[in-house]
C-alpha cells in the first residue's frame, strides 16, 4: 500500500519538477538555493563546498542504510522543493533509483559516483551494467568524484562560481591530506594482518586503495540476508587465515556477524568484534564520525588498532 502511494507521489513529483525546471543557475532574491543530498555523507561534502547562499540538507540521517531506504511523504516534498538533488547513484539508493535516474535525466539531479570514469569502478555483473557504489571508502575515488561535483556546481551556479572554486579547492586539499594520513596510519600494519572482514561488501574500493584483502558476510547490497552457508564459509576463512578481528557497521544490523564470532569459537578460533565502522552513513552530527573526514579517520583508527 505504501509502495503504491509512493509510486503515485513520485509520478506527481516528476511532473512537478519538470514543470519547475529551467531556473537553474539563476540567483535567488533573498532566499537560499536548496540543495538536497540523499546520504549524510554527500550532505557533508556539499556543506564543505557550497557557500552560505545555499541551504544543504540530507534525506537520510546518521546511521541510515541507503540500500533499504524508502522515501517518506516528507521526503517527496523535499525532493520536489529542492533546486538540486545530489545522489550517489550506481543503485546505492536502491529503492529510489528509478525516480533519481529520471530526475537526473531532467537536469535536476547529479549522480556523484556515476561521474567517475567507468574504468575506476568495480563491475559486479557480466552484463556490464551493475557497479559497486561504495566509492567514498577510497578517499582518492572520493576526491575524483568531488572534483566532478565542484566542476558541475561551478558551471550550474555561475554567480557563485568563484566561491565554490575557492571552497572546493580548500576541501580537496583537506581530502588529499586525509588520504596521505590513511596511508601513513595503515603503513604500521604488516601485510599478513591486512584482512578486513565486515557485514556487507562495502569495502572493496578501500581494499584496493589501501592494500587489504576484503571479505564480507553479504554482498554489495544489504537487501540479501546472510544464510547458514555464508556464515560457515566466513567462519572457515577466518579460522584458516587466523584473523584476529572483524567489524560491525553502523548502518547494518550486527546480529549475523555475532553468529560468525560464535561459529569461530566453536571451531576453536578466537575472533573478536574489532569495533564499529562507518560504511554507508555518517555517525551522529555531534560525534567525531559526524563528517566524512571524521568517519574515515575513525574507521582507520579502528582497523589499525584491532588488527595490529
Ligand atoms: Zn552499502
Amino acid at each position: 500500500m505504501l509502495d503504491k502511494y509512493n509510486n503515485f507521489c513520485f509520478t506527481c513529483l516528476l511532473v512537478l519538477v519538470l514543470l519547475l525546471g529551467g531556473c537553474a543557475g539563476e540567483e535567488r532574491n533573498g532566499s537560499r538555493i536548496r540543495v538536497l543530498a540523499t546520504t549524510s555523507i554527500l550532505g557533508d561534502v556539499l556543506s564543505n563546498i557550497l557557500p552560505d547562499t545555499f541551504e544543504v540538507r540530507s534525506l537520510m540521517g546518521p546511521g541510515v542504510d541507503p540500500h533499504l531506504y524508502k522515501a517518506t511523504q516528507g521526503d517527496v516534498e523535499q525532493l520536489s522543493s529542492a533546486d538540486l538533488i545530489v545522489y550517489n547513484g550506481l543503485h546505492l539508493e536502491g529503492k529510489m533509483a528509478e525516480i533519481l535516474n529520471r530526475l537526473s535525466g531532467s537536469g535536476k539531479a547529479f549522480a556523484f559516483a556515476e561521474s567517475l570514469d567507468k574504468r575506476r569502478l568495480r563491475l559486479l555483473d557480466s552484463s556490464g551494467h551493475i557497479y559497486d557504489p561504495h566509492i567514498w571508502l577510497d578517499v582518492r575515488r572520493q576526491i575524483m568524484a568531488t572534483e566532478e561535483l565542484i566542476r558541475y556546481l561551478r558551471s550550474r551556479y555561475p554567480f557563485a562560481e568563484a566561491e565554490i572554486r575557492e571552497r572546493g579547492l580548500l576541501y580537496l586539499n583537506e581530502l588529499t591530506a586525509l588520504d596521505i594520513w590513511c596511508r601513513e596510519s595503515i603503513g604500521s600494519l604488516p601485510d599478513s594482518a591486512r584482512i578486513l572482514v565486515t557485514s556487507h561488501d562495502a569495502f572493496s574500493y578501500f581494499g584496493q586503495a589501501y592494500n587489504f584483502e576484503v571479505r564480507s558476510l553479504v554482498g554489495v547490497s544489504t537487501l540479501a540476508e546472510a544464510g547458514l552457508r555464508d556464515v560457515t564459509e566466513l567462519v572457515n576463512y577466518l579460522a584458516e587465515h587466523r584473523v584476529k578481528a572483524i567489524f560491525i557497521e553502523n548502518s547494518v544490523s550486527p546480529k549475523a556477524l555475532r553468529s560468525v564470532v560464535e561459529g569461530c569459537m566453536r571451531k576453536g578460533h578466537v575472533v573478536r568484534i574489532g569495533g564499529e565502522l562507518y560504511s554507508d552513513a555518517l555517525g551522529d552530527t555531534q560525534s567525531k564520525a559526524g563528517t566524512y573526514k571524521g568517519m574515515i579517520e575513525h574507521n582507520i583508527n579502528q582497523i589499525v588498532g584491532a588488527l595490529q
